[in-house]
């Protein structure tokens, strides 16, 4: 049997997937089963920060493969204490906690969240999500998920989330009471179509937690570790969260998740209240402490530059109707479905994603311009024609 085969009889058939098998990659090129090329516009979802088996990346993860793989977090581990100390210093946050994927660290910042709200008041634990959003798939995260299709199976859900409309500042203000312990965002919603919160909308959010005594959660799954354009997206928009999770392109392809906890909520967990028996890998700490030295302020400056090249090429094409999002994370919405396009740009040697009905780019950070600009005459001629 074949992978595709192989796949269809033996693995749980919870993804729709495209009609490739990908086997080896280079940066940004990726090569699949059977010997045919593609520029990767997605990056596993965001996940391969630098791209395929990048050399850096790569031998940071041998180094610490000779030396041990996992310790277990009974004992002290000099990579997560480092790594933790890095993602504090760039930040100003005060402590991290580390875990495996993206709803793991959403689901830390809701404990820390409650613990903190119903330390003060036993009913101060509603957290408010926007619609539209996307925090993941274990039953907490999708409870905090704003999105319906979400919530059709696998009731009960946890209680304890209401959903607002993005960019309402009216909405938002009604819903505040003194059970809402924290307001939950991600500053660009990714799965939810590329949608960018305007900054008047992030100032107002930031207000009311502040005079509400709420705790500002930024979901930087997606949008975190120098996708945006800077090391977290809620730093284009001077704001001081008090929670960040994130994940996907942390540690560039290795899975690990982190929550990062501002001074109110620093010493919130405590001994014996959270863990995670991977969390903190040693090899996962190794690749992501060296992705986070590489995300210098020049090598996100040069991301930016990447996404103006994307910007201005795309919105001269005909066809684009418009175009969203931050950084290497963008959402073009075109006259013809996302889907045709996707299809059609596989066809001819693209990996381009969706988001909802538009088609979204996540390339890597570090793709050189003669890949991306090889990416964008591809995208361009399927759009356009
Ligand atoms: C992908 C994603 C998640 C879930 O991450 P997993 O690693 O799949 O659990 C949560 N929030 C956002 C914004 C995401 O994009």
């Amino acid at each position: 049997m074949n992978t595709k085969e192989l796949d269809a009889k033996y693995v749980a058939g919870t993804y729709g997937r495209f009609d490739v098998a990908i086997k080896s990659g280079k940066g940004s090129t990726l090569t699949d089963e059977d010997g045919k090329q593609y520029i990767d516009f997605g990056s596993g979802i965001a996940v391969n920060t630098f791209g395929a088996c990048d050399d850096v990346w790569k031998a940071a993860i041998i180094a610490q493969l000779d030396k041990i793989q996992h310790t277990s977090n009974l004992y002290y581990n000099e990579n997560g204490a480092n790594l933790a100390r890095m993602l504090c210093e760039r930040t100003g946050m005060k402590k991290v906690f580390f875990s495996n994927s993206g709803a793991e660290a959403n689901e830390c910042a809701i404990k820390a969240a409650r613990k903190y709200g119903t330390d003060k008041n036993p009913d101060k634990n509603v957290i408010i999500t926007l619609r539209n959003s996307f925090h993941g798939r274990t039953i907490t995260t999708l409870s905090a998920t704003g999105q319906d299709v979400f919530h059709q199976n696998f009731t009960p859900f946890t209680d304890g989330f209401i959903h607002v409309t993005a960019n309402d500042i009216l909405e938002l203000k009604n819903a505040i009471n003194d059970n809402v312990v924290a307001i939950m965002i991600e500053v660009v919603q990714g799965e939810g179509g590329v949608n960018t919160l305007t900054s008047d909308y992030i100032a107002e959010i930031e207000k009311i937690t502040i005079e509400n005594d709420i705790l500002l959660i930024i979901d930087e799954v997606q949008t975190g570790n120098g996708r945006c354009g800077k090391l977290y997206s809620y730093m284009n928009f001077n704001l001081t969260p008090d929670i960040v999770s994130t994940a996907k392109g942390l540690a560039g392809g290795l899975p690990m998740g982190a929550t990062l906890l501002g001074e109110k909520v620093e010493n919130t967990l405590s001994k014996g209240s959270h863990g995670s028996t991977f969390g903190a890998n040693p090899i996962c700490c190794a690749a992501a402490i060296s992705n986070i030295e590489r995300l210098t302020d020049t090598f996100l400056e040069n991301v930016m530059a990447k996404s103006k090249l994307i910007i201005d090429t795309l919105s001269n094409t005909k066809g684009v109707k418009s175009i969203s999002g931050l950084g290497l994370m963008l959402g073009i919405e075109t006259e013809k479905p996302a889907s045709e396009i996707i299809s059609k740009c596989i066809e001819r040697g693209l990996l381009v994603l969706s988001a909802k009905e538009k088609v979204r780019l996540l390339p890597p950070l570090n793709i050189s311009d003669e890949e991306l600009n090889k990416g964008l005459e591809i995208l361009k001629g399927v759009i356009e024609e």
